[in-house]
């Protein structure tokens, strides 16, 4: 679509979920077996068929509970990898529940091979093997069959908010341009996490080569900072380990098997399977990196030609990037060692513990509104299988908790003045360009927000010089402009970016210590502090001062209700 005449689409719902992604597609199978006759609509942004973190498959659910372990020992392990902060209620109601999950997917097609004894093949203590290249239509076609009405590549923007209640979202079709006005009792938010808030690690050779979905880009997060919801976590960012250049994920190679970390030199400074956390094993590179003892690497010298050959199975399932990487190289995994580096940072709750702020039943602080997913804190390491959890939780719970009222009716005043507002960058035919202000605002936060160009790291005085220079920025979003609905998407999710980025500051200014290693370091306070910091930092966006309000919460959380009693699944 070109600038022009919008038409204006108005749809009603029992429950509108946002984001057709992992967790979003269970939520909505979730709702119709709850209660098959609720009206739900999905809003997402790409094609449900192939959209999200998932949109190239997966090899491994990460998160499972192999034989010997329990949900409380997954617990455990969940808090010593988030160094304590944790919020056990979440953890545990998800852990509870993943085998079921797992099941369900089998049931569905996917294809999970076993072991002698029929157990599912681990990768892992928490992690099985699973052909999953093709997961994302096996849910999209698990959605088709419960009924509910999927808008394809249609991008909400923000929730319609009334008398403090977030009663549907607006969005529109970034191919034909059409507005989309969705009215819904309950709205549950799983648009993912965020990448492309930092500048990225090739920014001029390949700036769009994210580890993370570059497609989720924080909308999610910035809608609910922009209504008022209390978010947690935003200053642990998770940044991976991954093989240079491809960005495949390292798991693919380390776990399961006995492969060493190795600097230049050939010496290997992390044994395989030694128990450190995941940070840990970035930090590690890094430390030998800006020790002049860099580049490192995975030693796969160690496979033997069978183990190699899995390897590469195991990634035409998930990346394929990484084979053709070998194939153009003209070489064998186990022929030469892989390198490997850190990301950008991400902003991500599926890995690490940013996110909106949520009960058990992952109903967010603002009445109305569900969030699960990468969209959900306070619980990291629920990857794919946890996040799916978590969106049968949020979906189950809105289809149980309707009321006969109906979905609201949406006054018209508020659709044309969104409307205006949403369209505005059409009328201006000279303004700054969505690429212009968001590499200006990657730069910033990459440099004065801890950045892989500084190594991580960063302190009282850059902050507070990312404050005022994100600030700056933020006035001039109402000066970009689009020739097209796309450049509208682009321009729209610029700005989620910066409410996101502003927010991301004031969480790492606050928290004075360095709890996680690389995610979150400050070189003026450079120790963990257990007495002072063992709590979660939250904040609470005040949009009438334009304010963060900030918040602790203790970790640990509220009592774990019983899992199964709940009757969720
Ligand atoms: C490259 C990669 C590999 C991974 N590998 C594994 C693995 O092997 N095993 C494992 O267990 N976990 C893995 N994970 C983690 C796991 O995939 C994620 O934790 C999980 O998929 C997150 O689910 P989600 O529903 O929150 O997000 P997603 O599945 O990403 O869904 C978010 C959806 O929201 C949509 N969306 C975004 N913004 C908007 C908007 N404004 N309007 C409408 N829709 C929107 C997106 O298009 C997307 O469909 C991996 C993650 C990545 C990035």
């Amino acid at each position: 679509m070109k600038r022009g005449q919008v038409k204006v689409e108005r749809i009603t719902a029992d429950i509108l979920i946002i984001g057709g992604g992992t967790a979003g597609c269970m939520a909505a199978v979730a709702a119709w077996e709850t209660n098959p006759d609720c009206r739900v609509v999905v809003m997402e942004k790409a094609h449900i068929e192939r959209s999200g973190c998932l949109a190239a498959g997966i090899n491994a659910l990460n998160a499972y509970l192999n034989p010997g372990e329990t949900p409380e020992s997954f617990l455990e392990y969940v808090r010593r990898e988030s160094y304590g902060v944790v919020r056990d209620d979440l953890v545990l109601s998800m852990a509870v529940r993943l085998k079921d999950i797992v099941k369900k997917l089998e049931k569905w097609g996917l294809p999970i091979p076993r072991d002698e004894h029929g157990n599912y093949l681990a990768r892992g203590r928490r992690s099985i093997h699973v052909y999953g290249e093709r997961i994302k239509p096996l849910l999209a076609r698990a959605v088709a069959r419960s009924g509910a009405l999927v808008l394809n590549r249609t991008v909400a923007t923000d929730y319609i908010v009334m008398d403090g209640r977030v009663m549907g979202a607006f969005g529109f079709n970034v191919r034909t341009g059409d507005f989309y006005v969705v009215a819904a009792q309950k709205v549950i938010c799983t648009t993912g996490g965020a990448a492309g808030i930092y500048l990225p690690c090739h920014p001029l050779s390949a700036p769009h080569r994210t580890w993370y979905s570059p497609f989720n880009t924080g909308t999610g997060y910035a809608m609910g900072i922009r209504a008022g919801a209390e978010m947690t976590s935003l200053e642990a960012r998770f940044i991976a380990l991954r093989v240079k250049d491809t960005l495949a994920p390292t798991g693919t190679v380390a776990q399961g098997l006995p492969i060493p970390q190795v600097n230049s030199r050939g010496e290997k400074y992390l044994e395989p399977l030694k128990g450190c956390t995941t940070a840990m094993r970035l930090w590690a590179t890094m430390e030998e990196i800006q020790g002049g003892r860099g580049p490192c690497f995975l030693d796969t010298r160690v496979l033997s030609p069978g183990q190699s050959r899995k390897l590469k199975e195991a990634y035409l399932n998930m990346t394929p990037a990484m084979v053709l990487y070998w194939a153009n190289r003209g070489t064998e995994p186990q022929e030469a060692p892989l390198e490997v580096s850190g990301t950008e940072p991400y902003i991500v709750g599926g890995h690490g513990l940013a996110g909106y702020w949520v009960d058990e039943r992952r109903r967010t602080t603002l009445p109305g509104l569900y969030a699960a997913g990468d969209a959900a804190g306070g619980a990291p390491k629920k990857y794919a299988s946890g996040s799916m959890v978590e969106g049968h939780i949020a979906g189950s719970d809105a289809a149980h908790s309707l009321n006969r009222g109906g979905p609201p009716d949406i006054p018209e005043e508020l659709v044309r003045s969104k409307l205006e507002e949403i369209y505005a960058p059409f009328k201006k035919n000279q303004g700054v360009s969505a690429v212009e202000l968001e590499t200006a605002l990657q730069e910033v936060m990459d440099y004065y927000a801890g950045g892989i160009g500084r190594g991580y790291g960063t302190s009282e005085k850059l902050l507070a010089t990312a404050r005022e220079k994100v600030a700056e920025l933020k006035k001039q979003v109402t000066e970009m402009s689009a020739e097209d609905s796309h450049d509208l998407m682009r321009v729209w999710e610029v700005r989620d970016k910066l409410d996101l980025a502003a927010a991301v500051i004031e969480h790492l200014l606050y928290r004075r210590e360095t709890r996680w290693p690389c995610y979150q370091v400050r070189w003026d306070y450079p120790f963990r502090d257990d007495r002072r910091w063992l709590v979660f930092v939250n904040s609470i966006y005040d949009a009438e001062e334009e304010r963060f309000n900030m918040l602790e919460r203790p970790v640990g959380g509220k009592a774990y209700a019983g899992g199964r009693k709940l009757g969720f699944m």
